[in-house]
């Protein structure tokens, strides 16, 4: 049955983006409409699954570190308000070879950031964490106040919150608006039309087929396969506080202890092949499940043989270089884009919606990082 209705902001996505959005925008006493195809943090979202990485680390790229520290405050309060358990403060630590810089480049930042940290040479790590083989790095960076989002419970109560303030949440599927010009309403499968003042399209990896014009070619949605591995029967060397969560930079290879007694979580940031959000398997395959099993037994040797005990197959939404996506659209100017998440995207939820909701307000200044003008067709990965 086709209804009408106007709000100040329509947001179509509940994913991490879209929720955190809506969230600072009912805050701000704004009408709120959201609108997903399936629901918050759903299985196959980007913001889907179970856990995601919250670290300071950012290399030189200091914007980045300033959202996490901002977003970090914002996630704990959010955890304390809805009564759930949202952050696991697990310490993250991050290892690189001879060869890289990074991690003394983010040491710098997060020393004039005031934000704890240690650095480790390869002696002490070994020496702090027996159970890991060290093979290959020369050093690591310990952010002890880091840790572990719990995602998809995360993204539902941000909406469960932001419902609460006043913002209406329903499911349908917005079909792409067309023509130039402001827009003035939105149609969607079950939903019928509602009309607003602004919009944001927060459709993580389904923008490129939300505005295949626009950024079919500028969203590199990539399959990502994960993980979890069953650690032996009482022991507790691969769960916090024994093992932090981890990143071997050269090997482009993360994980994270066992949280909930899910098993110990990893996953290659190596890009995968090209995919739809909608119709991908998300079943991983022989040949990733195989160097899996390789890859850990070398690292953990402890879990050489370890079973498989869950798995799961995601996708990243990744720009060009890896900054985010939020911008006006070129040719609406009262419809905004937020996305690009690039595998990095989750914890920075907070800040993001905090800067859209300001921008929708004419607050605040435009991040150029961030524009829809610097995303290229062809990737150069720079933002990790
Ligand atoms: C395996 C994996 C590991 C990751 N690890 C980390 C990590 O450790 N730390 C970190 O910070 N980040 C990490 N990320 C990145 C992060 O999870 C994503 O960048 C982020 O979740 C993207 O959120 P989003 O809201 O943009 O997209 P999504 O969560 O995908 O949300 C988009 C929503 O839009 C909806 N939608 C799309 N089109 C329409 C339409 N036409 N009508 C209605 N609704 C629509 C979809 O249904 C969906 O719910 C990881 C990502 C993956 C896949």
């Amino acid at each position: 049955m086709a209804e009408s209705s106007t709000y100040d902001v329509i947001v179509v996505g509940a994913g991490v983006f879209g929720a955190w959005t809506a969230w600072h925008l009912a805050k701000r006493k704004q009408k709120v409409l959201v609108l997903d195809s399936y629901g918050a943090a759903h299985a196959r979202a980007s913001s889907g699954g179970e856990t995601r990485i919250i670290r300071m680390s950012y290399g030189k790229d200091e914007i980045y570190t300033l959202w996490s520290q901002a977003s970090l405050v914002q996630w704990k309060a959010l955890a304390a308000s809805s009564g759930q358990q949202l952050f696991q403060q697990t310490g993250v630590l991050w290892m690189e070879g001879k060869e890289g810089g990074r991690l003394r480049d983010s040491q710098a930042t997060l020393h004039r950031r005031g934000i704890a940290h240690e650095m480790m040479d390869d002696a002490a790590l070994r020496k702090r964490y027996p159970q890991v083989n060290f093979d290959g790095v020369d050093r690591g960076l310990l952010e002890p106040w880091s840790g572990v989002l719990l995602a998809r419970r995360g993204v539902q109560a941000v909406m469960e919150e932001a419902r609460k303030n006043g913002a209406e949440f329903r499911i349908g599927q917005v079909v792409t608006p067309s023509g130039r010009g402001r827009l003035g309403s939105i149609a969607a499968t079950g939903c019928g039309t509602s009309s607003a003042g602004q919009f944001v399209f927060a459709c993580g990896p389904w923008l490129g087929k939300v505005f295949p014009e626009l950024l079919a070619q500028r969203i590199f949605t990539t399959r990502q396969e994960v993980f979890f591995f069953g650690t032996p029967p009482g022991d507790a060397r691969f769960a916090p506080p024994a093992l932090p969560t981890w990143l071997f930079s050269s090997d482009e290879v993360y994980g994270m202890p066992d949280i909930e007694s899910r098993g110990l979580k990893m996953a290659r940031d190596t890009h995968g092949e090209k995919v739809d959000p909608d119709t991908q398997s998300r079943i991983v395959s022989g040949e990733g499940a195989e160097w899996a099993r390789n890859y850990v037994a070398r690292r953990f040797p402890a879990l050489k043989g370890a079973p498989i005990v869950e798995t799961r197959v995601c996708q990243y939404e990744n720009t060009s270089n890896g900054d985010f996506l939020i911008d006006r659209h070129p040719d609406m100017p009262n419809v905004w884009l937020a996305g690009g998440g690039s595998g990095h995207g989750f914890k920075h939820g907070p800040a993001l919606g905090e800067y859209l909701a300001a921008q929708l307000s004419g607050e605040g200044k435009a991040e150029p990082r961030f524009s829809l003008a610097s995303k290229a067709t062809q990737q150069q990965r720079a933002v990790y």
